[in-house]
């Protein structure tokens, strides 16, 4: 799940509550680049008896694979890394957070400029107050929030047609940023004491199935441990396919809705996961520490 830390619009510490009466028992808060809605999901969830995985979602760029520029790998699309339990204040996550972050703060004011250069009257301020980072330096501004400002001022009347037309990759005002190899976000989770998971794999587009297990199988040998199957934007047909592959790969399976509140349309707890993926990922944790 993600909360107001990065681009959720449900405060962390509520999410446990919404989380249990939707029906859930265990919840993770993997918010974009960042652990710092944590330490409140974390005593929320206590408080009510949830299950819960500390973790984030660290954005990784599809071309650099363990500095390797191969013609195998994507040069477009989302490459995403899970990584659960990690520690929050873990010194490597907060020293990569300063670092994405400083990438944000330069591509989202040219994402800015962009829109202005065609026309589309909205400011960065805007921007940081729908974040509501205004007050608040930790909280992740992304191209979400720069989206609901197009909304809010009436330039297009969805979140999805904001990306199609103005902001998603390849598109007129589309500015990309500076992100981390899949080595350097694997690297970090595990110094955090994480356990870094492939996330969406169906987001890394244009990829043939040999090429996706090429990559997953590269990312295994530095210390990848799983992929998520399940997730909102998998087909069963995904998921099977997935399955078979962590299964020949040896990687655990993993799901989640990916809520975000009510800037998507995602729905809490669907689809559903079973209780044995929090259960296969505490047995993981718990070997890691051994
Ligand atoms: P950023 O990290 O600022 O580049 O923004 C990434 C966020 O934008 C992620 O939460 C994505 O799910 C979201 N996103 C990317 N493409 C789209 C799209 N076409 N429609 C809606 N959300 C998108
Ligand atoms: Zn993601």
């Amino acid at each position: 799940m993600h909360s107001t830390a990065s681009d959720g619009t449900d405060n962390p510490a509520e999410l446990p509550a919404l989380a249990k009466s939707a029906g859930l028992d265990a919840i993770a808060l993997t918010d974009h680049d960042t652990t710092a809605g944590l330490p409140d999901a974390a005593a929320a969830a206590a408080r009510i008896g949830l299950t819960f995985i500390p973790g984030i979602e660290l954005s990784a760029d599809p071309a650099v694979l363990a500095n390797d520029n191969s013609d195998s790998a994507p040069r477009r699309g989302t490459l995403h890394i899970l990584g659960y339990f990690v520690e929050h204040d873990a010194p490597g996550l907060v020293e990569i957070g300063v670092r994405l972050r400083q990438a944000r703060a330069q591509r989202n004011p040219e994402i800015v400029d962009n829109l202005q250069k065609l026309g589309v009257r909205i400011t960065y301020d805007q921007v940081l107050e729908v974040a509501g980072a205004v007050d608040d330096e930790s909280v992740i501004v992304g191209r979400p929030h720069i989206a609901q400002v197009l909304v809010d001022k009436g330039y297009v009347r969805s979140i999805h047609e904001a990306f199609a037309r103005y902001i998603g990759e390849g598109a007129a005002a589309y500015a990309r940023k500076d992100r981390l190899s899949a080595k350097q976000a694997i690297d970090a989770i595990r110094q955090a004491g994480g356990l870094a998971v492939l996330a969406h794999p169906v987001q890394l587009r244009g990829l043939s199935h040999d090429e996706l297990e090429m990559l997953v199988r590269r990312m295994r040998d530095i210390g990848l441990v799983g992929i998520e199957t399940r997730h909102s934007d998998h087909s069963p047909a995904d998921v099977n396919r997935l399955t078979g592959l962590a299964k020949r790969l040896d990687l655990i399976t993993t799901g989640g809705s990916d809520y975000h509140g009510s800037r998507k349309s995602i729905r809490i707890g669907e689809p559903a996961v079973p209780i044995s993926v929090s259960e296969q990922l505490h047995a993981a944790h718990e070997r890691l520490k051994r």
